[in-house]
């Protein structure tokens, strides 16, 4: 089988359910609270492995119980965690989430453990990068080892996937060896100054994102709009699934972790988008970020 690494964030997410999120001043009483499993990195590697793909995930964890416990889950789901590193002295990255009852979130990250994602950490998983058929990457990872090991995988013929999330401006020297980009609007905006609002901006940002840097296949993740694909500069819709929204928290990381195990199973493009679609549309109808991931069977289900 083919075989995916995602290298990215691991944190755990402090969730409060909200009527509206507090404005200054304000002091809300939540409706529900829960800690739960999250992290861009760590979304998109879980995932995979429950859509079944063959997933190692590089990453950083702090010297604490609920890394260690995290880890264990990630083994569970069937994670080759080998390249996941204690970091001495470090608390494991966290998130204090607010979702509102219009399924709308607000986030605020500390990246801990996160941060010492380092080149130097990653020399000792060299074999992962450059030995494996697709490497995912976002940007909750400091961004020179991904600028490394983007430049270490293109040279060993890996596919490199960039997931720009959150959204900010990067460096020429990891957008040039990216060979497939997935940002939604906001972060295709941040990226090429178009801001999107319907079909033509979306096939502006993907033309800027081709031309400026030379990404072969651009996918622009619209939310319930569904998604642009974009193949060398020929660019279509391929619409969403309709559903009930009612936390969008991973819905992108869904779709990136269901796109990528569809692509190395071998399916067409359209065919990936719309496998990742069903999964990230099944994402939304549940509260969390990996505890809204849905298993394979679930997203097959979807599609039929
Ligand atoms: P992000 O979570 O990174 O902001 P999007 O909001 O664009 O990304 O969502 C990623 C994908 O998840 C979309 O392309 C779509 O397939 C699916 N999705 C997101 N929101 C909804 C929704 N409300 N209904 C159905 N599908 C959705």
């Amino acid at each position: 089988m083919a075989k995916l690494t995602v290298l990215g964030s691991i944190n755990v997410d402090h969730l409060m359910q909200v009527a509206a999120a507090p404005k200054a001043g304000q002091t809300l009483t939540a409706k529900n609270y829960q800690v739960v499993a999250g992290g861009k990195g760590a979304n998109q590697a879980v995932a995979a492995a429950k859509l079944g793909a063959e997933v190692a995930m590089i990453g950083c964890i702090g010297s604490d119980a609920i890394g260690t416990q995290m880890k264990a889950e990630f083994t569970q789901v069937g994670i080759d965690t080998s390249g996941i590193t204690a970091v001495a002295g470090e608390a494991t990255g966290l998130a204090m989430i607010y979702v509102e009852d219009s399924g709308e979130n607000r986030i605020g990250i500390w990246p801990g453990a996160n941060g010492a994602l380092s080149e130097e950490v990653l020399v000792h998983h060299r074999d992962q990068v450059t030995a494996t058929d697709l490497l995912l990457m976002q940007l909750e990872t400091p961004i020179e080892t991904l600028v490394t090991a983007a430049a270490l995988a293109k040279q060993a013929g890996t596919t490199v996937v960039l997931n720009p999330a959150p959204a900010q401006a990067l460096p020429k020297a990891l957008l040039q060896n990216v060979d497939i980009i997935t940002p939604n609007e906001t972060e295709a905006e941040q990226l090429t100054g178009v801001t999107i609002n319907n079909m033509d901006d979306a096939d502006r940002a993907a033309k800027a994102l081709h031309d400026q840097f030379g990404i072969e296949l651009v996918l622009i993740t619209l939310g319930k709009r569904g998604v642009w694909l974009s193949n060398q500069g020929q660019g279509k819709q391929i619409s969403g699934f309709s559903v009930n929204a009612v936390d969008t928290t991973a819905a992108g990381d869904t779709f990136n972790g269901g796109f990528v195990t569809a692509l190395l199973e071998g399916k067409s493009l359209s065919d990936a988008v719309r496998f990742g679609q069903a999964a990230a549309a099944l994402s939304v109808t549940r509260l969390g970020a990996q505890s809204s991931i849905p298993t394979r069977a679930e997203t097959l289900v979807m599609m039929e």
